[in-house]
C-alpha cells in the first residue's frame, strides 16, 4: 500500500468473554507507514485487541478491515497470508532449535494448511527459499552471526528480537508487537527503537503495545489509550501527555 493509505480499520470492535467485555466498542485506524502505540493498564484489553485483529480470537461484535477487505471472521492463517504478522506478549520460541529454524517457522505458518501440512508438502525449492529468507531476516535484525545457535541460549532481549525476525519472514505489511521491550535492558531498548524505525522506513506499518512510556513516546506517531476495554483517548504523543483523562486514569498524575 502507498504510504498514508488506510491500512487497518477497527470499527466498534467488541470482545465478550462470558460476562466480561474485554474490548468494548473500540474504533481506530492505522495508515500505511505509521507506527501506532496502544497503551493502557494491565487488563485494559490490548492483547485481546491484537487477538481480534490477527484472527487468533475473533471479535464478537464490530468490524475489522484490512486494506478495505473485511477480515473480521477470517481465520488467523488467512489474515497472516494477507500480510499481518505478530509477536506475543510472552516469548513463543523453540529453545532447543536454532535461531534459523525458529525464524523459518514464521514462513511455515503462512503455508496452506498450518505447520504440519506445510512441513509435509513444502517443496525442496520452497524450503531453500525459506531458508534463504530466514537468514536474510536474521541479518536484518542483527542476529545473523547467531543463526546456528540454539534459541534457548539467547538472552531475553535477543529472544524478543528473534521473534521479530520470525514475524518478518512472512514479509508483513502490518507488524503487531505485544510488549516487545518487556525485560529488555536500556541498551537493548535503544537497539529495538532503531530496528523498528528502520522497518518502518522499509514500508512496514507497526502497531505496538508497550508499557515503557519513554520508549513508546519516542517511537510512535500516534497513540490509542485503552482503559477497562474502552478507548480512552487517541492522539500524538504531545496530545496524549496533556490529555486530562489519560493523566488521571493511566499516568496517575
Ligand atoms: P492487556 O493486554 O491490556 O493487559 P488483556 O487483553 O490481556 O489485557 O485482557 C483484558 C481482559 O480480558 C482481562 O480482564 C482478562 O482477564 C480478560 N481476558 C483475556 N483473555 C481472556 C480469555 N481468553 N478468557 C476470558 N477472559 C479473558
Ligand atoms: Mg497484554
Amino acid at each position: 500500500p502507498q504510504p498514508g493509505a488506510p491500512l487497518l480499520e477497527v470499527e466498534r470492535a467488541v470482545k465478550q468473554f462470558g460476562g466480561l467485555r474485554a474490548v468494548s466498542d473500540v474504533s481506530f485506524s492505522l495508515r500505511a507507514g505509521e507506527i501506532l502505540g496502544l497503551i493502557g493498564p494491565n487488563g485494559a484489553g490490548k492483547s485481546t485487541l491484537f487477538n481480534l485483529v490477527t484472527g487468533v480470537s475473533p471479535a464478537t461484535g464490530g468490524r475489522v478491515t484490512l486494506g478495505g477487505q473485511d477480515v473480521t471472521r477470517l481465520p488467523a492463517r488467512q489474515i497472516h497470508r494477507l500480510g499481518v504478522a505478530r509477536t506475543f506478549q510472552h516469548v513463543h520460541l523453540q529453545p532447543d532449535q536454532t535461531l534459523l529454524a525458529n525464524t523459518m517457522m514464521g514462513g511455515y505458518a503462512r503455508g496452506r494448511a498450518g505447520l504440519l501440512a506445510s512441513l509435509l508438502h513444502l517443496e525442496r525449492a520452497e524450503e531453500a527459499a525459506l531458508h534463504h529468507e530466514a537468514l536474510r531476516q536474521l541479518e536484518r535484525v542483527g542476529l545473523g552471526p547467531h543463526a546456528h545457535t540454539l534459541a534457548g541460549n539467547l538472552a531475553l532481549g535477543q529472544q524478543r528480537i528473534l521473534e521479530i525476525a520470525r514475524a518478518l519472514v512472512a514479509d508483513p505489511t502490518l507488524l503487531l508487537l505485544d510488549e516487545p521491550a518487556a525485560g529488555l535492558r536500556y541498551g537493548e531498548k535503544l537497539e529495538l527503537i532503531t530496528l523498528l524505525r528502520r522497518l518502518r522506513d522499509d514500508g512496514v506499518t507497526i502497531l505496538i503495545v508497550e508499557h515503557d512510556m519513554n520508549l513508546v513516546m519516542t517511537l510512535v506517531d500516534r497513540l490509542v489509550v485503552m482503559n477497562s476495554g474502552e478507548k480512552l483517548a487517541e492522539g500524538n504523543p504531545d496530545e496524549i501527555r496533556a490529555h486530562p483523562a489519560v493523566r488521571e486514569a493511566y499516568l496517575g498524575v
